[in-house]
């Protein structure tokens, strides 16, 4: 039941990715100092401009490959709480193990055992998990709403019986399912040497404005590519109809700081989720935005199809006091106000 008051020092990993960033931001806006972790320095120098104004209140280190054992070992030396979003996320596998899965558990484990050995000012680690690695595939077809208390341990499964050919989607379950139950796993194996406490954040997609360059489209972030993608017409026709949920990134920061200075948020997972969606309703809020030159779909061709994949959210609202619920339409009119000034195809000036 230990709590992380500002000021004190957040060690936030991938410090460069989509998240993060926002994350980091949240941080230093809250009164923390941040010390970011990245791959690396050249890609990540933009960092420095973004969050010049806090001087020394941000700091970067480089730490190479997060698989390596004691990778995070210098870098949790001195912080008071960790934020670790560093893991892949993306669609484009061919081997599951080494290009998501090791990395997220390992990624995962590695940075725990840093703080077991080395992070004796630790108090607290917020993991950023995922809702894939909560929900499960519905094959009844009928409408289910998932809490923190379901594991997608399917996507497991289907990974060890089917390798790659599980599909990209369960890949990405699995890595996150692995990584989430690795370190749930790891706190209760050390509990008695440990000086912190855990809490993992679990959003569905998370969209919104992005704070990193991008400076092309295909730099893009995995889950703001698919507003993108939706926006411009690649999504099209019966992709219209998928349903999937959504957290808008400034939500998604902001559950982390609270993740660190609640006390009661302690050894707990939080679904953090905005809204269920179907794609179609990105194109229904350009129109109600009056944005020229976005398709515009089939208006009403999702009315009447029933949510299947539901999230209990009152965990985030009764503990953290997030209240995440946040219109779709802010949202792309955000997305799309982003796309504009970085003159994107399809929205330039
Ligand atoms: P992102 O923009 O691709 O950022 C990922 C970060 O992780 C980057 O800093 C990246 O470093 C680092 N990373 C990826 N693979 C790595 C590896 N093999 N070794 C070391 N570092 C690696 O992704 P994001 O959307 O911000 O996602 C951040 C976190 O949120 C991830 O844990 C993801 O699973 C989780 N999440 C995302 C969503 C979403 O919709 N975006 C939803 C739920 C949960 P490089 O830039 O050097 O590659």
């Amino acid at each position: 039941m230990v709590a992380v008051p500002a000021p004190a020092k957040v060690l936030v990993s991938g410090t460069n990715g989509y998240v993060a960033v926002w994350v980091a931001q949240k941080y230093l806006e809250a009164g923390y100092s941040v010390r970011g972790t990245v791959r690396s320095a050249t890609k990540s120098a933009f960092l420095k401009d973004t969050f010049a104004k806090y001087g020394d209140r941000f700091e970067l280190v480089v730490v190479e490959d997060i698989t390596k054992d004691g990778a995070f070992d210098e870098a949790v030396k001195g912080v008071d709480a960790i934020a670790h979003t560093a893991s892949p996320f993306h669609f484009n596998v061919t081997e599951p193990e080494a290009e998501l899965i090791t990395p997220a558990v390992k990624g995962t484990t590695g940075i725990l055992n840093s703080a077991l050995r080395h992070g004796s000012t630790v108090k607290r680690i917020v993991i950023t998990s995922s809702v894939v690695a909560v929900w499960t595939v519905i094959t009844d077809s009928k409408p289910h709403t998932f809490s923190e208390n379901d594991w997608n341990d399917d996507a497991v499964e289907r990974v060890k019986a089917h390798g790659k050919d599980a599909g990209a989607f369960h890949i990405y379950g699995a890595s996150k399912t692995l990584a989430e139950r690795a370190a749930w796993d790891f706190v209760a194996a050390h509990k008695s040497e440990i000086s912190w406490d855990l809490v993992t954040i679990n959003p569905p997609y998370i969209f919104g404005p992005s704070l990193t360059p991008a400076p092309g489209v295909d730099d893009i972030n995995t889950s703001q590519r698919l507003v993108y993608d939706t926006l411009t017409g690649a999504r099209k026709d019966s992709g219209l109809k998928d349903q999937a949920s959504w957290a808008h990134v400034k939500v998604v920061a902001e559950a982390h700081v609270r993740a660190i200075n609640t006390p009661a948020a302690g050894d707990e997972r939080f679904i953090v989720n905005s809204g269920a969606f179907f794609y179609q309703d990105i194109l229904d809020a350009a129109a109600q935005l009056g944005v020229q030159n976005v398709p515009r779909g089939e208006p009403d061709s999702t009315k009447g199809i029933p949510i299947l994949y539901n999230y209990k959210t009152t965990k985030a609202a009764d503990i953290l006091g997030l209240k995440p619920e946040i219109p779709l339409k802010d949202m792309v009119d955000e997305s799309i106000k982003d796309f504009k000034a970085r003159g994107y195809p399809g929205f330039e000036a």
